[in-house]
């Protein structure tokens, strides 16, 4: 059952069938919004089991566009542990290095993979800075369907070897991540492939980061939710889960969103500064490879998650990276550079009260060590 109702251009109105394959508006290459019959979910929702049931990924189910529930591809993602900080009183970390593949990538992965199946898709292609093409590997591999991933030469070997285990084909690209997206998107359109990436389906799978945090506080709004940012489609679908929350009454209100990026890639802390548009970082240099994207394919919405929610931006160097990854560490918590990023940016902007820092991805998943 889909109770998507459209898909809708958060720039123009621009309103498309929730089955359409459309990465970007027809009419203005706005950003799209798929919207959902909320009544109906809220009908379907607001049960007493809902409440009580454990959370995991595909607890949310009605927010998501997917027709045929016993056919989706998946390797049991999410149900992550939200844990209370043991140094800084009030805060906690959403642990997603403890999905499948290593990232929080996999909740948006088995919508994506889902919905390829339900089309019918043999091949998906896909740009990444590493932890999207591993976890598009696995579920592709899942699936039975043949997996191409792209990827800029500065992504490490290890994200590489995981790739070519789940049986992926991988093409290393001289240049930077959003030299490889426009490669693969002029590629889908010549060939009609299906490519999986930071577009519509994939967001609404990431949602659920921000349901199962809320669910894990008994529906009560924290302070702050920060999430690194790359091309901010985390912080975006965080955004809409809350909002979801809000609409079907489960919460009252929404957390201040803060996004967290490089001081070597930060496109969308500029523009939220400088109140401009976002605008392409050239040569982006940072050792958290995984947010290292110069132009944000949800910086749009995410400009509108930080407005709405009254959140902020901040950049944060990579030694300060490195040394929230060290006082994690002493949390027993092990994460790679970009998922220690949304601490690091808590603590730089000193942020009060009840704060959930998203810990994005896992310190195994990264060969260099740092010092
Ligand atoms: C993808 C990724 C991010 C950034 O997520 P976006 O949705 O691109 O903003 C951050 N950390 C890790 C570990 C990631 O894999
Ligand atoms: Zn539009």
């Amino acid at each position: 059952m889909v109770l998507a109702k459209e898909i809708r251009c958060m720039e123009c109105e621009g309103v498309y069938p929730a089955n359409a394959i459309i990465f970007e508006c027809e009419k203005c290459d706005g950003p799209l919004d798929l919207v959902y019959d909320y009544h109906k979910i809220q009908d379907l929702i607001l049960e007493e089991h809902f409440i009580r049931d454990e959370i995991n990924h595909w607890k949310y189910w009605p927010f998501y566009p997917i027709k045929h529930l016993h056919k989706i591809v998946t390797l049991h993602e999410g149900g992550t542990p939200l844990l209370d900080s043991r140094q800084k009183k009030k805060w906690k970390f959403k642990y997603e290095a403890v999905n499948p593949t290593g990232s929080f990538k996999d909740r948006g992965t088995t919508i994506e993979i889902s919905k390829a199946m339900e089309l019918g898709v043999q091949q998906v292609l896909c740009a990444s800075t590493g932890n999207m093409g591993a976890s598009v590997a696995a579920y592709a591999a899942r699936a039975g369907i043949k997996a191409t991933i792209y990827l800029p030469d500065f992504v490490g070997e290890n994200k590489c070897k995981q790739m070519l285990a789940y049986g992926a084909e991988i093409k290393k690209i001289k240049g930077s991540y959003q030299e490889v997206v426009r490669l693969t998107q002029q590629m889908n359109m010549q060939k009609g492939l299906y490519l999986t990436g930071d577009y519509p389906y994939r967001g609404e799978g990431e949602k659920s980061v921000g349901f199962e945090i809320l669910d894990q506080l008994h529906f009560r709004t924290p302070d702050y939710i920060v999430c690194p940012a790359g091309n901010a489609t985390l912080l975006s679908g965080v955004f809409k889960a809350c909002r979801e929350f809000k609409k079907v009454g489960l919460i009252e209100e929404l957390p201040k969103l803060i996004a967290v990026q490089a001081e070597g890639c930060n496109p969308l802390v500029r523009a939220w500064q400088n109140k401009t548009k976002i605008r392409e970082i050239k040569n982006p240099e940072t050792i958290a490879s995984a947010i290292n994207c110069g132009k944000p394919v949800d910086g749009i919405k995410a400009l509108l998650a930080l407005k709405q929610t009254k959140g902020d931006a901040v950049a944060v160097t990579d030694k300060e990276m490195i040394v929230a990854m060290k006082e994690l560490g002493k949390e027993g918590l092990y994460v790679e550079p970009s998922g220690a990023a949304s601490y690091a940016g808590a603590k730089k902007l000193e942020l009060k009260g009840e704060v959930v820092c998203v810990l994005t991805g896992h310190g195994l998943k990264e060969e260099k060590s740092f010092t």
